[in-house]
């Protein structure tokens, strides 16, 4: 039987696991913390009672991967809740634009000039989502299975999406809502292909929905890791790996859900000196800077129909949201930056003590940022929830340096993996992809295609070409 080891138990890692547990290859996982779940985990870190997720929060891309969805994860204990919508984009007269689970009902809420325009652009990719997504969340070097399909996605996705908006609407509530949604790629909003983001986060709202998981996203590290231990993979935790060397050449394979940068450090000169110079010119996207609080009631929304949304998208207009999106890559951090908020405990009465609820936000920083936004980012929510300091508990900071600290993978507070820049989405983060030069030695972390985010398709792809290189014999179809 041959022997793999992974290292890093985050989502990745466990779905590479997995996927090789399942071709009958003997599995070893080695996690650096004493918990696994990397940027997919839940803890206390505030007040006793309150569970926050140290990364990710809401899941659109976990729900619709199909590799999550052909694992008997339920049995393990994975429980997606469904917030009845998916988004909320707070404006400055006191409403929503509301993303909801019906195109219809979203359409309606923009301004009229604008509904017909909304379904026209959505409803191919509503229509053809689980295509779209086999397409986009792979290897994007491939032959498409859907071309024509691809061919409209690319045509509005490939645009800025500052484009994208104005030319589509005539009102500020559709360009808003374009621009938050845009905003997941971590890039100025006038760089190419920040509509497909847009595209891709919207058509997921209308059709899987972007759901939490029950009692937090540690429950999907703790369902795939259990699922994995049933199929006779192990897990060792507060166990850093080193360096290649420390694994003495028991394994065939090594998946690494590492950044490139800690893959150079791990093989050290047993990879190439030209493919060590392209892992390290891989470039981290801005960072995060975030905030999780404890609060004594729920966020008092001026629009109280944000508390029907998995997430809230504040920073006002499109307008407003180009300026702080670009701030970071400008080396600057906006002062009036767009924060991702979520509030769990809304839909999860598990994740707080009874009318007590966790909430956490971020906004981008210039990767590795080192001064403080907390007011920055407590002002913008206070603007559209008047009285939100009041409700504050308790909170715990998390800056760029404390995210890396804590995850490598983090580097500078990059929650993406590497910055998602039109090179670097060809060429994550090398042509080599998963493989490496180096026999038997794969890399499989955000930082392989397709990227950030809780789906585990790059820990599936990454373990379906090491298993090819093993014995076609044993590659999983899918
Ligand atoms: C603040 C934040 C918010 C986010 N929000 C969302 C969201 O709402 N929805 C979403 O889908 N995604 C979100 N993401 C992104 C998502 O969490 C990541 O893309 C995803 O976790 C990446 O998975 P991964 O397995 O590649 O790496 P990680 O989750 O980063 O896990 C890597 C693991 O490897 C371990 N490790 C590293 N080096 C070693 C070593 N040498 N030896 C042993 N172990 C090692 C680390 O300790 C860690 O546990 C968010 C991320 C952050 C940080």
């Amino acid at each position: 039987m041959p022997r793999a080891a992974i290292i890093g138990s985050g989502p990745n890692g466990l779905s590479a696991a997995v996927t090789l547990a399942r071709a009958g290859v003997e599995v070893t996982v080695y996690e650096a913390l004493d918990t696994i779940g990397g940027a997919c985990s839940t803890a206390e870190i505030t007040l006793p009672g309150f569970r926050h997720d140290l990364g990710a929060s809401i899941f659109p891309m976990g729900v619709a991967s199909p590799f999550f969805n052909s694992l008997p994860l339920e049995q393990f204990g994975l429980r997606w809740v469904q917030p009845d919508a998916a988004m909320a984009h707070p404006l400055d007269d006191g409403t929503a634009v509301i993303l909801e689970h019906d195109p219809a009902a979203t359409a309606a809420n923009l301004d009229p000039a604008d509904s017909a325009a909304y379904a026209r652009l959505m409803q191919p990719f509503i229509r053809q989502w689980p295509e779209l997504f086999s397409e986009a969340f792979g290897p994007l070097l491939h032959v498409p299975k859907h071309p024509l399909l691809l061919a409209r996605f690319g045509t509005d996705g490939a645009l800025p999406v500052s484009v994208l908006a104005r030319s589509r609407f005539r009102g500020a509530r559709a360009r808003a809502l374009l621009a938050g949604n845009a905003s997941h790629a971590v890039l100025p909003l006038s760089h190419p292909f920040t509509s497909a983001i847009a595209l891709v986060f919207g058509a997921a709202a209308h059709t899987t929905g972007w759901p939490a998981a029950a009692g937090g996203a540690q429950s999907i590290s703790i369902a795939l890791a259990a699922y994995l231990e049933s199929l006779g993979g192990k897990i060792v935790t507060g166990h850093r790996v080193g360096s290649l060397a420390e694994l003495n050449g028991n394994f065939d394979l090594v998946l690494c859900d590492v950044a490139p940068r800690q893959l150079v450090e791990l093989a050290g000169d047993l990879l190439p000196a030209a493919h060590i110079h392209q892992l390290k010119r891989f470039r981290p996207g801005p960072g995060a800077f975030k905030i999780d609080w404890a609060l004594s009631e729920s966020i008092p929304w001026k629009a109280r129909e944000c508390l029907r949304a998995a997430t809230v998208h504040v920073g006002g207009t499109l307008e407003e949201i180009t300026a702080a999106e670009s701030a970071p890559w400008k080396g600057r951090a906006s002062q009036q930056p767009f924060v991702l908020v979520t509030q769990p405990s809304l839909f999860d009465p598990t994740r707080a003590p009874e009318g007590r609820h966790v909430a956490w936000g971020y906004c981008h920083v210039p990767n590795g940022f080192d001064e403080d936004m907390q007011d920055a980012i407590e002002s913008q929510i206070e603007r559209f929830a008047p009285g939100f300091r009041d409700c504050i508990l308790a909170r715990r900071i998390s800056t760029p340096a404390q995210l890396e600290a804590w995850n490598p993978n983090l580097i500078g507070g990059d929650v993406s993996g590497g910055a998602i820049t039109p090179s670097q989405l060809l060429f994550r983060p090398t042509i080599w992809q998963y493989r490496t030069p180096l026999k038997g030695l794969y890399l499989c972390s955000a930082s392989t295609p397709p990227g950030g985010g809780v789906h585990g398709m790059c820990g599936y792809y990454a373990a379906k070409t090491a298993l090819q290189h093993i014995s076609p014999s044993l590659t999983p179809g899918h």
